[in-house]
């Protein structure tokens, strides 16, 4: 079964989400569950939970390499619970960023380039870890979620969007070949 993600439009987006109390119960474990199936399927590279209607400060980040985001770095996809910013860069960089619930667009975006977070994982345990660049980039994306935000708010002019179609004629080809 496809799980359903909620797009730009639906006012729940925008809605704050709620600290997990309950990290070991059925309903966040089975919710983690659906997310990993979600975000798979769907070829991104992150995902949160209030994109599938559940308002829960709960998201996933799974950076590999897919038809979506072919420069993407890989990594094992990772349940992040409650997660927060400790610290950060001093320094942003704007690149670019699409989203499950803004389907078709991609917009140049200014996030810190390296940040220290806090999350609990799915096993209940603090994690304490060090994010830098593309991974880093995805998880300050799904903490916007959490509060009701979207890339586009953070988009700085409208120059600065494409369509998915143009993203991949004009950028994709661009960080391949850079790589
Ligand atoms: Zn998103």
């Amino acid at each position: 079964m496809t799980q359903q993600i909620l797009e730009l439009g639906n006012p729940e987006l925008r809605l704050p989400s709620q600290t997990v109390e309950d990290v070991m119960s059925d309903r966040i474990q089975t919710l983690i569950d659906r997310l990993l199936v979600a975000v798979k399927e769907a070829n991104g590279v992150g995902i949160a939970a209030p994109q599938v209607g559940e308002r829960v400060r709960l998201f996933i980040v799974a950076s590999r390499p897919n038809p979506r985001y072919p420069y993407a770095p890989e990594m094992e996809p990772t349940a992040m619970l409650n997660p927060r910013i400790v610290s950060h860069s001093g320094e942003t960089e704007k690149g670019w960023e699409g989203c499950l619930s803004v389907p078709g667009m991609r917009g140049l975006v200014p996030r810190y380039t390296a940040i220290e977070v806090e999350y609990t994982g799915r096993d209940g345990t603090l994690q304490r870890q060090t994010l830098t660049d593309f991974v880093a980039r995805i998880f300050q994306h799904e903490l916007d979620h959490l509060d009701g935000k979207v890339f586009l708010d953070r988009v700085e002019s409208t120059d600065d969007l494409m369509t998915e179609q143009e993203f991949h004629k004009r950028v994709v080809v661009d960080q391949l070949t850079k790589k």
